[in-house]
């Protein structure tokens, strides 16, 4: 088989796939070529000498070894104007992959602990993600996610602090993720901050089966009674459980590249997430941190594509899931879906 003849035509019917994204840190987007500008800006020195150096130290063993690096990276981020060049970049480049709608994760915490205000954080996102919504028509939420290796108490904090300014961006922060170090840090440990967000009306959902074994997939279901699971992956390990997510159909927010890059999977043609989708989970593709996996949700769905063999009605499944899971309106959800069903048409 020549595939150069084969591989494009499906390469280019993605390019041009509507798709949300649901699985997005947007600290997690943050370029290296940014990260040295803004440390520019910012009177900050790096522990690199330049961005090529910057991106040869990604080569991460594990989660807790991308974290570190991660954590580092983010202390470039000091004014509004700063989260806000942030997100207008990941915009961009979600536009270009035909994101209509994404749901971005952001850690309060990696910004308050350094003395950055939360409401600097709030406004530098929202102000890119309004003009992205006026001027583009890019839909979008906010998911603000607790670290999981602090403690329940710094949860609450954070969401106390965050409350006092509901009001002013309940346009676009509806939701409440667990993210951070998994393992050791099981969802129990957050039952009653979670039950605290759930009670104010927010959507909830948390990182879960990345690293950590299927029973943190449970508590995250039984115990902080998310909607959907961030990864995953490791529900395969638990037949009942697969089972389960098939009948619940529970969203996993699946990001390959990034299990890739963490040593989840050694190789992508390993990877479950076709298993997954043809057991009848409801599945979707995301970048998780882009700049860090080496690609956005076109580089994810490409790389996962070839490596899994998913035929075109798959590829469509995966773009139809991802709207059906988001938490944008069923009016909006109908809209894109309509648009999907003319695409796969054309
Ligand atoms: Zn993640």
């Amino acid at each position: 088989m020549n595939s150069t003849t084969i591989d494009h035509p499906l390469h280019d019917f993605i390019r041009g796939l509507p798709k949300a994204e649901l699985h997005l840190h947007i600290e997690g987007s943050l370029e290296p070529e940014l990260m040295f500008a803004l440390a520019q800006r910012n009177s900050l020195k790096l522990p690199y000498a330049s961005v090529a150096e910057l991106r040869a130290a990604y080569d991460f063993a594990d989660l807790q070894s991308f974290l570190d690096l991660y954590y580092a990276g983010a202390a470039v981020l000091q004014t509004e104007q700063d989260f806000y060049d942030l997100t207008i970049a990941y915009v961009q480049r979600a536009l270009a992959d035909k994101v209509r709608h994404a749901e971005l994760f952001f850690d309060p915490q990696t910004h308050t602990a350094r003395g950055i205000p939360i409401e600097t954080v709030f406004a530098g996102l929202a102000r890119a993600l309004r003009e992205a919504r006026v001027e583009k028509n890019f839909s979008s939420r906010l998911i603000l996610c607790f670290l999981r290796h602090l403690s329940e108490e710094d949860a609450f904090a954070t969401l106390d602090a965050a409350l006092s300014l509901r009001e002013n961006y309940k346009d676009l922060w509806t939701g409440v993720g667990l993210d951070s170090g998994e393992v050791g840090n099981p969802p129990e440990k957050f039952a009653r901050v979670f039950a605290k967000a759930r009670e104010l009306g927010f959507h909830v959902v948390a990182h879960a089966g990345e690293e950590g074994p299927p029973a943190y997939i449970h508590a995250a279901l039984d115990v902080l009674k998310v909607e959907r699971i961030d990864h995953g992956v490791r529900c395969e390990e638990d037949p009942a459980l697969m089972q389960r997510l098939a009948q619940s159909q529970t969203p996993l927010t699946v990001c390959p590249l990034s299990n890739l890059k963490l040593c989840v999977v050694r190789d992508l043609r390993e990877h479950n997430l076709a298993r997954l989708l043809r057991a009848g989970l409801r599945v979707t593709i995301n970048s998780d941190d882009p700049a860090y996996f080496g690609g956005y949700i076109n580089a994810n769905f490409i790389a996962t594509a070839d490596a899994l063999q998913l035929s075109r009605d798959e590829l469509v499944q995966l773009a139809a899931n991802s709207f059906s899971a988001s938490f944008a309106s069923a009016e909006q959800k109908q809209h894109w879906l309509v648009e999907l069903q003319a695409y796969q048409a054309s």
